[in-house]
């Protein structure tokens, strides 16, 4: 099953949870405030908004380092 995450959109507290692919929100709640209005979250890894493990920088596996 793959991984969805969530938004809160009462507090904006941010979880994962395994559902079935196509399986919405209902009968979901925010595991913090027990609001149920959650918004569903897109793929983490395919967001590049924060630029955040998206592009591996320089100094991590030596690319760039002596490479000539
Ligand atoms: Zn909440």
């Amino acid at each position: 099953m793959p991984l969805y995450e969530y938004a809160c959109a009462e507090c904006g507290h941010r979880f994962e949870i395994l559902q079935r692919i196509g399986e919405g929100a209902d009968g979901l709640s925010c595991p913090q405030c027990d609001a149920a209005k959650l918004e569903k979250q897109y793929s983490t890894f395919a967001s590049s908004s924060d630029g955040k493990a998206s592009v591996p920088t320089a100094g991590g596996c030596g690319a760039g380092s002596g490479f000539t």
